[in-house]
């Protein structure tokens, strides 16, 4: 009797042994924290430091996340210049054993467009737009930054994660072949984005459109009312239709902007991150801005 109950506590404890914990994983960015949902699968845990309706523009680590972040294995960002804390924090996470695995290494960069519309006042020339999640292109390379990251922070996952990489990047190579016959849909002439602020950059020039922003890349200044009168002339000379607003603002300049060249207001689109319900996934990003875009402008 003892024997058996020898050999069963042998075999619980072995058993216990090869279930690891998961990895620990904080993210300060919607779109890196639902990648790593799909390649990590149940050996990871994923953390939304930043979530779905936090503008991450303004966010700043408050004590509480820094411990969070401090206690992960792993920390992604968006990076370039999205978290303007970043650099800052950087060195001693890395110190700390936290692999810090930042998006914007791997793609890239463009800059922003602001300088293509507005006379004077804004310098935003040769600033890089950060927002680089609206090219799946893009996303694919960062799809197996991350899937290479997990292999490199726990080995025994390596044929998993692997496994998981190629079947996610199969599904972003569809989702990028129905946004492009989605956008045929549009009339060249009406390929043109009118936005609250500078962050669809890169799907305007993975897909093909214009972009005028009334604010640039961080929202961190407000439009003059001269750009604001350059930015309507512009929407009336190009015949704009439809005038997009996003899910974290507040509309005010964007109802001048409609009730004074006649441009409706189309729906919200999601600039900064993924948003909620059927958009709480990159995918559903994708197809839940795609088709406002469509609808508004077809
Ligand atoms: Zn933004």
């Amino acid at each position: 009797m003892l024997r058996f109950v020898l050999i069963i506590a042998v075999v619980l404890s072995s058993a216990t042994a090869l279930l690891a914990q998961p990895l620990k994983i904080a993210s300060l960015n919607t779109v890196m924290a639902d990648l790593a949902s799909e390649v990590g699968g149940e050996r990871v845990e994923v953390a939304d430091i930043v979530h779905a309706g936090v503008d991450p523009h303004l966010y700043e680590p408050a004590p509480g996340d820094w411990k969070r972040i401090e206690t992960a294995d792993m920390l992604l960002a968006g990076g370039l210049g999205f978290e303007a804390y970043l650099d800052r924090m950087r060195p001693s996470l890395e110190n700390a054993g936290v692999r810090v695995v930042v998006g914007g290494d791997v793609i890239r960069p463009i800059s922003g467009a602001c300088e293509n519309h507005s006379k004077e006042g804004h310098h935003h020339h040769g600033v890089i737009d950060p927002h680089w999640w609206h090219s799946i292109s893009n996303t694919r390379a960062v799809v197996f930054q991350i899937r290479d990251a997990l292999i490199a922070e726990d080995p025994e996952g390596k044929a998993f994660y692997e496994v998981n990489a190629e079947a996610f990047d199969r599904r972003l190579v569809a989702l990028d072949k129905w946004v492009r016959l989605q956008v045929v849909l549009i009339p060249k002439a009406s390929r043109v984005l009118v936005t609250s602020h500078d962050a669809l950059g890169y799907l305007a020039s993975e897909y093909g459109f214009e972009v005028l922003p009334v604010q640039g890349l961080t929202k961190s200044s407000q439009p003059s009312s001269q750009q604001i009168a350059q930015l309507i002339r512009e929407i009336k000379e190009k015949r704009v239709k439809a005038i997009f607003a996003e899910s974290l603002e507040n509309p005010k300049v964007l109802e001048q902007i409609t009730a004074e060249t006649g441009a409706c207001s189309a729906g919200s689109l999601y600039a900064d991150g993924v948003g909620v319900g059927v958009a709480s996934t990159y995918e559903g990003m994708m197809k839940h801005n795609i088709g406002t875009i469509v609808e508004a402008l077809k």
